[in-house]
């Protein structure tokens, strides 16, 4: 290792990380869908995933991308230069069509999407309003952007309607939330919160990253899930990265919202177009949500089992419905030594530690995927049984 001073400062901040307990470390994975996979040389069970209908796998999205492949593998360009393809804009037309909305615009991936969907509807003079729990793309799209930025209490719709009320300025106001949070699983009051915003003149952003293809009984998301129907204030994020199996993002909105980021939006202006194998994965899991609702179906019964297993054995989880499955644990250290003590009985499920939770909430992250069985689950239930022995002991 270099003797450089740059590099050394480097390697002492590394190791105040360590002795805190928070190294994070890349762990190989194999095979990419599961839910049997190899971690270090031992064959685990996966509950880390947030491949939550099991579609990574799925033998019809491979023929989609084969099949786009033919066109080759690049699209050589930014979408405003030459990069725009059919499968782009058939895509697009499939996923209004799917969130029931005017218009939609497909980018590379989800944290791309949130950076160039805040940075570009929002300017100087605007305010941005976030969840505090808001995912850390959501963080660093307000950073991007240079609107005024106001955090509220976690799902505290109240509190978001009180800072409208407080700063009554002439710009556009942008309420940000979640709609399914990544580390807590639980959804946002969207009904309260959309009555927030069409109360005060604003926007409501929801990122359903997490609830697309999963939450609604078709699948459509939390708007869905709470009969909230889209209108001109509501904005939808999602990605084809977690329950779609493959990669991407998308905005769905009035084609205003639309236009506007084709206009505005630098993440989206100055990044070369998702490759066609790429579109045409995300087009056939948005058919798949509806040609396969059995998936959905039996995920619902595999997470309302995790849940009575940990309830019945005095470990109540972080949130009441959907696959995120998080169970607090506290400790940073204690979170890695069960997750440690899972792994060695075949389970694999992260924990999770700050600064990606607040500090002193460090958790075990279980994801379920449609992939899993009932015996599956018993599995890990017996394996977080003898492992909280261990080490809660
Ligand atoms: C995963 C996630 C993203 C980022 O999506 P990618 O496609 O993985 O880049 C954005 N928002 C939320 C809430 C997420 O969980």
């Amino acid at each position: 290792m270099s003797g450089h001073p740059a590099l050394a400062e480097l390697r002492r901040r590394l190791l105040v990380q360590r002795e805190a307990g928070l190294e994070r470390k890349l762990t190989s994975i194999g095979p990419a869908c599961g839910p049997w996979v190899t971690v270090r040389g031992r064959r685990c069970l996966l509950m880390a995933s947030n491949d939550y209908l099991g579609l990574a796998g799925h033998p019809a999205l491979a023929l989609a991308a084969r099949e786009a492949l033919a066109q080759g593998c690049g699209s050589g360009a930014s979408r405003l230069i030459s990069g725009t393809l059919d499968g782009h804009r058939l895509l697009e037309r499939d996923i209004a069509a799917f969130k029931g909305t005017e218009a939609a615009l497909f980018l590379p991936t989800g944290f791309m999407t949130n950076l160039a969907l805040i940075s570009g509807l929002t300017a100087p003079g605007d305010l941005v309003l976030s969840d505090a729990l808001n995912h850390a793309s959501i963080v660093d799209a307000c950073r991007l952007s240079r609107a005024g930025l106001r955090i509220y209490p976690h799902r505290d719709a109240a509190a978001a309607a009180a800072i409208l009320a407080e700063e009554r300025g002439p710009g556009l106001r942008l309420i940000v939330s979640d709609g399914v949070f990544s580390m807590d699983g639980d959804a946002a009051p969207l009904p309260e919160l959309l009555a927030v915003a069409r109360e005060h003149g604003a926007l409501l952003l929801v990122d359903d990253a997490h609830a697309t293809g999963v939450w609604g009984a078709s699948g459509r998301g939390t708007a869905e899930h709470f009969g909230v129907t889209p209108g001109p204030e509501l904005v939808l994020m999602g990605t084809f990265s977690k329950a779609l199996g493959g990669l991407g993002g998308f905005v769905a909105g009035d084609r205003t919202i639309i236009d506007t980021l084709v206009q505005r939006a630098r993440p989206f202006l100055y990044s070369t177009a998702p490759p066609p194998a790429q579109a045409a994965v995300a087009a056939r899991a948005l058919r798949l949500v509806d040609e396969e609702p059995e998936r959905r179906e039996h995920l619902r019964r595999l997470c309302a089992r995790l849940r009575e297993g940990m309830t019945a054995a005095g470990r109540e989880p972080l949130s009441d419905s959907g696959p995120i499955v998080p169970l607090l644990v506290g400790d940073a250290r204690q979170a890695v030594a069960l997750a440690e003590a899972l792994w060695q009985r075949g389970v694999f499920v992260p924990a999770v530690r700050p600064p990606t939770v607040p500090e002193g909430t460090s958790r075990l992250r279980f994801t379920l995927t449609a992939a899993h069985n009932e015996a599956d689950v018993d599995a890990a239930l017996n394996a977080l049984n003898d492992a909280w022995r261990e080490v809660m002991a």
